[in-house]
């Protein structure tokens, strides 16, 4: 569940990349070089940590994700999965039981109704199968930008940066972008990552946010990008 209105639109503005540019274009385009081949070393096959069995249970995890953690969605979807394995045994549920399935997790009602909405968009406008473009993926209710782009990038391989809470944390601390909206920040994030490693870098950044540079204490003494980050506290 997502809210759109985080990602409304806003001129695309990659504050200190442009501004670094105008110094030293090689060097900046180096230092983000380097970033992200340290990532790479450090988390070589980045992916989700969300489990799944199937691109349907892939989907209802990334909703139920929202605002909890991958460990506490895990623990849900493996109970629920093993009883319900399609979106018609999900629909054969019915909501009250899907709501008491999920009740660990927060807002789960809210979840619960969006699974229920959207289980039932995937039936009778895709046939059961997950579309594999944006636009189809936003149809679907609960299903925002940020949804759209794990659903791409991990089921279909897609060079699609998705921007949650560690990647906007991890963008700001290492300049890779100055803004705070989502959109901006996967936007200057699409412009500066070199291509090769436009597909893991979501999953790198996420990772990175989770295990080193955390929001409360970065582990920054311990961190590959130190020297590459001027908000090392390290
Ligand atoms: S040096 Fe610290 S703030 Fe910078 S990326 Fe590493 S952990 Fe994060």
């Amino acid at each position: 569940m997502e809210s759109s209105g985080i990602y409304h639109n806003e001129k695309v503005v990659i504050a200190g990349f442009v501004s670094n540019c105008r110094d030293g274009a090689m060097s900046e385009f180096g230092r983000v070089e380097t970033v992200c081949r340290r990532l790479m070393r450090q988390f070589p096959n980045a992916k989700t940590e969300l489990e799944y069995m199937s691109e349907y249970a892939f989907l209802v995890a990334v909703v139920l994700s929202a605002q909890t953690t991958d460990v506490q969605v895990n623990r849900v979807t493996s109970e629920l999965f093993r009883k319900c394995k399609t979106p018609d045994d999900i629909m054969a549920l019915g909501l009250e039981k899907l709501q008491n399935e999920i009740k660990s997790i927060g807002l789960y009602r809210n979840k619960a109704k969006f699974i229920m909405r959207l289980t039932q968009a995937l039936q009778e406008e895709y046939g059961g199968k997950i579309p594999q473009n944006r636009s189809q993926l936003e149809s679907l209710p609960g299903v925002g930008r940020k949804t759209a782009n794990v659903v791409l990038n991990t089921l279909f391989g897609q060079d699609v940066i998705a921007v949650d809470t560690h990647v906007l944390r991890v963008s700001k601390r290492l300049d890779l972008s100055r803004s705070t909206n989502p959109l901006v920040v996967e936007m200057d994030l699409e412009r500066i990552i070199p291509k090769k490693y436009k597909r893991l870098i979501g999953n790198m950044l996420v990772l990175h946010g989770r295990y080193v540079c955390k929001a409360k204490r970065p582990d920054c003494a311990n961190c590959v990008l130190r020297e590459l980050c001027n908000w090392n506290v390290g």
